[in-house]
């Protein structure tokens, strides 16, 4: 059974099978008036004005490429999207700058989050987190990494990881899973992190691991959060028993998070708006992709943006990711990532497409069967409203999805769930 693609204005294939770096980024591999054909769930043929023809047969479903881009399907690689409750409440706080552990004071922060999601079950917070999935899929997202870290403790940790396992299964999009045990200090440790610290050492991450509830260990190092000498402690502990590591690094403060990356040969570095230079070389040097998320930047009004040209010109992989979570990043659209990273990270289309697919799949990965449009790759793909792939950043604030195709099957239409 075939599904063709035909006459595509703009088909963005990003072909590659590692992560672009430097002037590779630029290289989108383009292709006007393209087709791709679909065979099953893999991609069987690409190219470029009537060729798709020979391919045609009595079942073959065929889509019309006039006036729309084509791409990979979305990679969405990092976000927080399971949790429970919201905080729409911090708004007017926020404005009147009220700052952050004054807005903790006032039941705010991610410890609110924490105690929303300790009490929703396991049937509720799936429910939650699939409404949430579903809008990413609708934004053309077909597969996304999703952490843990609003549990901080044994149970509630193993219950977001349990959410990860089914909606992975039950759900079109992939989820590649990541525990974040050390995204805050709990409030019942507060007086005690030590002890928190070596209850995921001895506990915890052995736990996640034995049951395999994730591929992934990730730790929020920051000033208030995390300290260098901890976070390296808790990632060597992972990477020993056999996880990949993931740090979210320099987010507010640089604390020589960007270095710790490289000097563990962690698998990705996020935020890094305050990444220092020498941090910077660390991941070059080391291959660590650089995540960035520049919707946080902007809605935790820090007036600055991570240095993605200094990363671009020293040879850092970058990709682009939501971090879609209920404090500084509610969305689920990287589209408008999208957006934020051309004016706010100064990025340009053809990198900011490849930061959102291949390379994206290179920082969880999978860029072995997602992430660009090539024969054998998996075929997930999204077909937008746009006539050329600058046109996709240029028009934002809405959603450009006409079709999404998620392993050969086409779950979305019209805009709409089929
Ligand atoms: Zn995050």
């Amino acid at each position: 059974m075939r599904t063709i693609i035909k006459n595509i204005d703009c088909l963005v294939t990003c072909r590659g099978g590692s992560a672009k770096t430097g002037k590779g980024l630029m290289d989108a591999g383009i292709i006007n008036q393209g087709f791709v054909v679909i065979n099953n769930e893999f991609i069987e043929a690409i190219g470029q004005g009537e060729d798709y023809k020979k391919y045609l047969d009595n079942d073959s479903i065929v889509i019309d490429g006039e006036g729309k881009t084509v791409t990979p399907g979305l990679i969405d690689s990092h976000t927080h999207v399971v949790y429970s409750g919201s905080r729409e409440f911090e708004l007017p706080l926020k404005l009147s700058k009220v700052g952050y552990i004054d807005i903790l004071k006032a039941g705010g922060g991610i410890l609110s989050s924490v105690r929303d999601t300790r009490a929703a079950s396991l049937d509720k917070l799936t429910k939650e987190t699939k409404k949430r999935m579903d809008l990413m899929l609708l934004h053309g997202t077909t597969t996304i990494e999703s952490k843990s870290g609003y549990g901080l403790n044994l149970e509630d940790e193993m219950k977001m990881l349990q959410v990860n396992k089914e909606l992975n299964s039950g759900h079109p999009v992939d989820i590649v899973s990541t525990y974040l045990g050390a995204h805050a200090v709990p409030e019942e440790y507060k007086e005690n992190r030590e002890a928190y610290i070596k209850m995921m050492i001895d506990e915890i991450i052995p736990r996640v691991k034995k049951e395999n509830l994730a591929e992934f260990v990730d730790c929020f190092c920051e000033e208030g959060v995390f300290t260098i000498e901890e976070s390296r402690r808790i990632l060597q502990s992972a990477k020993e028993i056999g996880f990949k590591v993931k740090i979210h690094a320099d987010e507010v403060v640089s604390t020589g998070g960007a270095e710790l990356a490289g000097e563990l040969k962690a698998f990705s570095a996020e935020h890094l708006v305050a990444a220092s230079e020498k941090g910077m070389r660390a991941m070059a040097e080391n291959n660590v992709i650089a995540v960035l998320l520049p919707t946080t930047s902007f809605y935790l009004m820090l007036e600055k943006f991570a240095n993605a040209r200094r990363m671009v010109e020293l040879g850092v992989p970058i990709a682009l990711a939501t971090d879609c979570n209920p404090g500084t990043s509610p969305t689920e659209s990287l589209q408008i990532v999208m957006t934020y990273a051309c004016f706010g990270l100064k990025l340009l289309p053809e990198e900011i497409i490849n930061a959102v697919t291949i390379n994206a799949a290179c920082a969880i990965g999978r860029q072995k069967e997602i992430g660009s449009i090539e024969i054998n790759k998996k075929a997930d793909i999204a077909v937008f409203n746009a006539k050329n792939l600058n046109y996709l950043i240029y028009h934002f604030g809405v959603n450009a999805v006409d079709v999404v195709i998620k392993n050969g099957n086409i779950v979305v239409k019209g805009g709409v769930r089929c």
